[in-house]
């Protein structure tokens, strides 16, 4: 506050003023004091002359003149100077001095004054006592007619010690009042100043963004009035910021949680935003685009293309771009600002197509794969069955052959359009619907109960190993139950008389492990990579003798990936190998 400029110059002219005034009453004040007491000496020596020019009158008629002592004797208990002077201005008696010693006192100028008015005064150096004096003259006149003059003085310095002592006063007076006045003319200053300094602290917050302050309400006046406008501003100021703030962040919260990447510029093509999936995309990092011109930034040379097309031709110019193993489209558009020309710029927006187009492609190769898998048996079918047509008189033995090989492609037929099923039932919403609390080892010991007759026929022994009796998940029963039998069922296909299959139930963390081992004809390195592809087979002519689909080990993938699980495979040609299903203990799903 002691700072303030304001309150220094409102108290100074404030402080100057009152100061200046009370020295100018005190002077005017000691001027009418001085006077007054002039007065006062002057009124009181009057009334002594008075009172005197009866007795001293007599002494006019006389020729003889009158010493000091005598005079005093005459005169007891006055104090002031007495002269008796004739008409002629010569001296007849004073009480200070011997009158024959005295000039002519004529020329005295109360001396001629008395003679015009009731009585003469006069303030000057006395030759005779060689000091000041207050004079004051009456004419008086004898009984015998005789006129003279009676003068009566007093030295200046009592009248002066009189004053002294009261200016002396004033003067005191005056500082007092002087301070008081620089005191009162603090405070009102301060009471002006001071809630201006406030809206001015207030100001300067708002212009530094911190909108939350407000001032006191605590006056009616006119400062108490813009006090409220202010603070009714500064509310509304927060309250747009407010609105600003959250609509900014539900834009940038909105952008940040799209799939799409977003990258806004202004007219200069200079990012002004970019989310988080554009950053992904383009392999950026914020600091090496934010700001900077779009032409200068690391990305296809299309993207940039399509933005300065769009800005330049204002137009909206998609473009599809293969970036890094990625097939990025983009889509510019240019942004009008309707209010001010600082909004106009360019939004980008770009969407990664590679999962899209790679899902279209495993779609299709799907109906592909789907299409000749069904279209082999129904050929099959009908040339068999054209075939009967064709040749009425068929022997009876090659005509139960023919229909025993259309029962087969019918079986087979059968099992795409099961494996079909269950490939799509798992790629369906409804599949939630059925997940309760499963026991694994329960799961397990009703497949290999169901198929240890099927190892038997191969000549394959078949054992269960339950590390663990029992681990809970939650899942499919059914489902659980068609995983772990495609696992035993391709392990008794693919190992053959003689061979052995291990069925294990185990615990690792928090994972049920489901175990398939064969000691079979095993899977080369690179076919491991591709077999749990739909239709995909190592030896396509064996798989399909032994009615297998190639949608086996897809619906065990699937299943596994529907339990928050995988499955991996570990094997060897000519040795063996080992497929483990990894899912979740149910407790441990989030
Ligand atoms: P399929 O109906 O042909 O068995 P799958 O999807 O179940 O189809 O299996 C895909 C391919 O993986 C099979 O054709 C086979 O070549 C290979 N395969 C699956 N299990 C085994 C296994 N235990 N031993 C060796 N090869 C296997």
């Amino acid at each position: 506050m002691l700072n303030s400029r304001l309150l220094w110059q409102i108290w100074g002219i404030l402080g100057f003023t009152l100061v200046v005034s009370s020295l100018v009453f005190g002077i005017l004040v000691s001027n009418q004091a001085e006077q007054d007491a002039v007065y006062r000496i002057e009124q009181s020596l009057l009334s002594q002359a008075l009172e005197l020019s009866q007795p001293m009158s007599r002494f006019l008629d006389g020729e003889e003149t009158l010493d000091p002592e005598r005079l005093s004797a005459l005169t007891p208990g006055v104090t002031a100077r007495i002269t008796l002077i004739d008409s002629s201005g010569r001296v007849i008696a004073d009480n200070k001095n011997d009158p024959a010693d005295m000039d002519n006192h004529a020329d005295r100028p109360e001396f001629v004054a008395s003679s015009s008015s009731s009585y003469g005064v006069s303030t000057r150096f006395s030759d005779t006592l060689k000091r000041s004096m207050h004079y004051l003259a009456i004419q008086v006149s004898s009984a015998n007619g005789r006129r003279g003059v009676l003068r009566l003085a007093l030295p200046l310095t009592e009248i002066e010690q009189q004053m002294a002592v009261l200016r002396k006063r004033i003067a005191l007076s005056t500082l007092f009042i002087g301070a008081v006045s620089l005191l009162i003319g603090y405070v009102l200053a301060f009471g002006v100043t001071r809630p201006i300094t406030r809206m001015t602290t207030l100001a300067s917050h708002i212009a530094k963004g911190e909108y939350h302050l407000r001032l006191p309400g605590d006056r009616s006046d006119e400062i108490g009035q813009l006090a409220a406008v202010i603070n009714e501003l500064a509310l509304g100021a927060e309250e747009r910021i407010n609105e600003m703030t959250s609509n900014r962040n539900r834009l940038a919260a909105v952008l940040t949680a799209l799939t799409e990447g977003v990258i806004a510029l202004d007219l200069d093509q200079r990012v002004q935003h970019v989310n988080e999936s554009a950053l992904k995309m383009l392999g950026l990092k914020r600091e090496n685009i934010l700001n900077r011109k779009f032409m200068e930034v690391t990305v296809a040379r299309e993207i940039k293309q399509a933005v300065q097309t769009s800005i330049e031709e204002e137009t909206s110019g998609p473009c599809s771009v293969s970036f890094e193993g990625r097939t990025l489209d983009c889509t510019c558009q240019l942004i009008d600002g309707v209010t001010d020309q600082e909004s106009r710029g360019a939004i980008l927006v770009i969407e990664d197509e590679t999962e899209r187009r790679r899902l279209e492609q495993v779609r299709s190769d799907f109906v592909a794969n789907a299409s000749h898998e069904l279209k082999t048996p129904i050929s099959a079918i009908r040339g068999l069955i054209e075939t009967i047509i064709d040749d009425p008189d068929m022997p009876q033995d090659v005509f139960q052959r023919f229909v025993e090989r259309i029962r087969q492609q019918t079986i087979r037929l059968d099992n795409i359009v099961q494996d079909l099923l269950q490939l799509s039932r798992f790629d369906s919403s409804e599949r939630e619907k059925a997940v309760t609390r499963i026991d694994l080892g329960g799961v397990l010991r009703q497949v290999y109960q169901s198929k240890t007759f099927e190892a038997t026929d191969a000549g394959v022994e078949f054992e269960l190993d339950l590390q663990e009796s029992s681990l809970v998940i939650d899942g499919e029963a059914e489902a659980l139950n068609q995983l772990v039998s495609n696992l035993v069922e391709n392990a008794i296909k693919y190992t053959g008389k003689g061979g052995r299959v291990q069925l294990r139930l185990l615990k690792l963390g928090s994972m049920a492990h489901i175990e398939v081992e064969d000691n079979g004809i095993g899977i080369s390195k690179d076919e491991t990579q591709r077999i749990f592809e739909r239709f995909y087979r190592v030896d396509r002519a064996r798989s399909r003798d032994m009615g297998g689909t190639g949608l086996g080990l897809a619906i065990v993938k699937h299943i596994a990936q529907a339990h928050h699980g995988s499955v991996s495979v570990t094997s060897q040609l000519g040795q063996g190998s080992r497929f483990t299903v990894q899912i979740p203990l149910a407790e441990q799903i989030t």
